[in-house]
């Protein structure tokens, strides 16, 4: 009989035994998270999706050429002559418009080598680590090239082109009055070297053999007198 009971007994105690765990989780607090609604804060440093602050990049391609993978494509251009770009939050001057800066992050390894290369700090990695998309294609290329306005880049080429003409002219003017200046210093030149008084001797030089020349073109043209025949004998 006492050993009908010590069985009964070991029953339960096996059961409670194998409940500790499950007693133990049932009074503490939970840990677990309703996802998506609660989700875990990420620690500093960790490395999720790519991000860029494109009005701080320089165009310097620079992370394009660290990525081990090329996932980064980057288009730049020079904005038109005299439109001034700015600079970026950390005091670099920006020289370039970026129009295209892609990022595909479906082959990205996360390697952080483009972050660690980038200049002014610009691309960084964020926390966010949700990439679940229907068209991997189209959703996990990331787009953040910036354009200029289309208004001030027209209104910037205006610009620039009445600048060129204005400097086209102001070369032209100056080439005339320096061909001008050239024609008078030739002119000062010329009249100070016939004022001179060697070039007077010469040309008295000049004036004498001339006349010599003349006197002597006289001569050989006039011509001999006539001999008179001697008279006959008769
Ligand atoms: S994290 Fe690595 S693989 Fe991804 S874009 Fe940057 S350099 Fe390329
Ligand atoms: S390295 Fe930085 S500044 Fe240079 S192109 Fe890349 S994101 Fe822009």
């Amino acid at each position: 009989m006492g050993a009908y009971f010590r069985k009964i007994w070991f029953g339960f105690y096996t059961v409670l035994l194998g409940l500790r765990v499950t007693w133990k989780y049932l009074v503490s607090k939970p840990i677990t998270l309703q996802y998506p609604d609660e989700k875990w804060d990420i620690p500093d440093g960790s490395r999720g999706k790519l991000d860029t602050e494109i009005d701080d990049c320089i165009g310097c391609l620079a992370c394009a050429r660290a990525c081990p993978v090329d996932c980064i494509a980057i288009e730049t251009k020079k904005p038109p002559k005299g439109l001034d770009l700015g600079k970026t939050s950390d005091g670099t001057k920006k020289k370039l418009v970026v129009p295209h800066f892609d990022i595909d992050i479906s082959i990205c390894l996360y390697c952080g080598l483009c972050v660690e290369a980038c200049p002014t700090g610009c691309i960084r990695m964020t926390k966010d680590y949700e990439y679940s998309t229907y068209d991997r294609k189209k959703d996990l290329v990331l787009h953040f090239g910036k354009d200029l306005d289309p208004e001030v880049e027209a209104a910037a080429i205006k610009k620039a082109k009445e600048i060129e003409e204005a400097e086209k002219a102001e070369k032209a003017e100056a080439a005339k009055k320096a061909e001008k200046a050239e024609t008078a210093k030739e002119a000062e030149t010329a009249k100070k070297v016939q004022e001179s008084p060697k070039a007077e001797a010469v040309k008295k030089a000049q004036g004498a053999a001339s006349g010599g020349d003349d006197a002597k073109k006289t001569a050989s043209s006039e011509v001999p007198p006539k001999r008179e025949s001697p008279p006959e004998d008769s």
